[in-house]
């Protein structure tokens, strides 16, 4: 149980970021590691408390609380404690496939809900996950496994995303002929290609696929399903199917100059920079530059980071960040109660980073964008804004009211919408015959992940909407299960 005065006695570390003014200059990981020593200490903290929340994964208040994949935190917490790491990666391996992404990218809902952060600060959950995976690779305890049979039954995954790689790497465990089908000429979905590189190095990404491949599992890429490989050949030539390919369809912003040159959703600007970063270290100039372009990300949330940072990595003139809702208190508000998912002022990377740089932080709260204006090219050189406040409607609906006065006209050459996904594509599934919710994702119980369409199975974000890293690999290893017992009746998977 770690050490019995644990966080009585330490307190909360995290290992130093890289310098803002330096870290910009390149796309590396921003993160420094910490040493075995510190990690030690750092996993004392966690003094396995009689009913620990960190590992539930349970919707509160809906919002996730705790691990969605059960990761036995205060289990491996106490191992690297006691400095047995092989033993603490053997627990981590049981719950979960990739947690050198968990350990990079999750916004770590386990240490929102740890015990400690009652009377102190939670036990840097995350972090240490990371160094027991890493320090696995560098091992060489990662390896690759072929199953010891294989059951004749072949699957289709459909998209190479987490989920997709999550379903694949059970489904290959327990003996199945996996293909992986994936539209990009990359394995890894918005791993690779919407998480920029120096949240989440690509060799990373590209390690564990290797491996993968190298246990059996055939990946497919430039192949979208549906166009490029008919949907009707599925159901010929696949036991069964699991479609994941992700929550796609971005979230657009109605207003006038919005088809203006210049104006481009961020998944079309974080795509391409990585695509052309991996390809040619930029060389090739297929992506979009905001080089000494003033920059405008509409949207608050972590892909709107990911463009600063981006932004900032390719020498913008300036970078704001536009958010419709307001500012987070900067300590959990009353009704935020622990152990729920914490709605506080996170000043991520790329904040940061625009802060070192600019002297304040980019986001700019409570603000609607108007029109957007364009030069006598048809190129965006405006955003016009509003200061906006929430009231409530007759019927008591929170609704955005404009303040008169407050408009205000921002300097842009590039505007990046990142206001969310709206659900998956519509054509596969429509060739599928594959029902959809009310929120046009993939109509499939969460527990039994199945569709309609016997056979066809769903995880992730096509399933349950845009999402998280960690509740796409947690879906996708439990839609493996319930696929294993479609095709053998019975499952030994986890
Ligand atoms: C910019 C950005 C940053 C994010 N940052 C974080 C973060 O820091 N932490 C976090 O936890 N979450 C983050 N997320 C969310 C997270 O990346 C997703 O929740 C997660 O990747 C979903 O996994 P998935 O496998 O369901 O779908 P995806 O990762 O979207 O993968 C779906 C794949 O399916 C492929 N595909 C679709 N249709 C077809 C077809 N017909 N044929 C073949 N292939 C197809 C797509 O090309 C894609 O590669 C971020 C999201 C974005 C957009
Ligand atoms: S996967 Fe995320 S929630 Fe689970 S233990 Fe790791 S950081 Fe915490």
């Amino acid at each position: 149980m770690g050490k019995p005065t644990g966080f009585l006695e330490y307190q909360r570390q995290l290992p130093a970021d890289r310098e803002p003014l330096e870290r910009v200059k390149d796309w590396g990981e921003f993160h420094y590691h910490m040493s075995e020593e510190d990690l030690r200490t750092q996993a004392a903290r966690c003094m396995d408390c009689g009913v620990p929340f960190c590992h539930t994964g349970m919707m509160i208040a809906g919002m996730v609380s705790g691990c969605p994949l059960h990761n036995l935190t205060p289990e491996w917490n106490d191992l690297v404690y006691r400095g047995l790491w092989k033993e603490a990666w053997l627990r981590l391996k049981k719950t979960s496939n990739f947690p050198e992404f968990t350990g990079r990218v999750c916004p770590s809902p386990c240490e929102g809900a740890c015990t400690a952060g009652l009377a102190t600060s939670p036990v840097t959950i995350k972090n240490i996950e990371c160094h027991i995976i890493d320090k696995a690779f560098e091992e060489g305890w990662e390896a690759p496994v072929q199953p010891a049979k294989r059951t004749g039954k072949k699957v289709a995954v459909i998209g190479g995303g987490p989920s997709g790689m999550a379903a694949a790497d059970q489904l290959n465990k327990a003996g199945h002929s996996v293909t992986v089908f994936e539209r990009a000429d990359r394995i890894g979905g918005l791993l690779m290609y919407g998480i920029p590189n120096m949240k989440l190095d690509k060799s990373v990404v590209q390690r564990r696929v290797d491996l993968m491949a190298a246990s059996g599992i055939t990946f497919v890429t430039n192949c979208e399903v549906g166009k490029d490989y008919p949907a009707e050949k599925l159901k010929e030539e696949f036991d069964a199917v699991v479609l994941c390919g992700g929550s796609t369809k971005p979230r657009d912003l109605p207003v006038e100059g919005r088809n203006l040159k210049g104006v481009h959703f961020a998944m079309e600007f974080l795509a391409a920079n990585t695509k052309s970063l991996l390809d040619s270290n930029l060389a090739d100039g297929n992506f979009i530059s905001a080089e000494g372009k003033d920059v405008i990300v509409i949207g608050g949330g972590d892909t709107g980071t990911d463009c600063v940072g981006t932004s900032l990595r390719h020498k913008c003139n300036s970078v704001y960040q536009m958010e419709i809702m307001p500012q987070p208190p900067t300590e959990r508000a009353a009704n935020n109660p622990w152990p729920q998912f914490p709605r506080v002022l996170k000043i991520d990377y790329g904040q940061e980073e625009a802060a070192a740089i600019a002297g304040a932080d980019p986001r700019h709260y409570l603000i609607s964008t108007k029109k957007i204006v364009g030069d006598e090219n048809g190129h965006v050189k405006e955003v016009h804004t509003v200061q906006i406040e929430w009231v409530k409607d007759e019927q008591g609906r929170m609704i955005p009211k404009e303040i008169a006065g407050s408009e205000k006209v921002w300097p842009a050459q590039l505007v990046l919408l990142a206001m969310g996904f709206l659900g998956p594509e519509d054509q596969l599934l429509t060739q599928l015959g594959v029902e959809r919710d009310p929120r046009s994702n993939v109509k499939a119980d969460f527990g039994s992940f199945a569709t309609n369409v016997p056979g066809i199975f769903s995880a992730g974000d096509m399933r349950r909407g845009q999402s998280l890293v960690v509740w796409a690999i947690s879906e996708g290893r439990q839609a493996a299960r319930e696929v294993d017992k479609y095709l053998m009746g019975t499952t030994n998977l986890p």
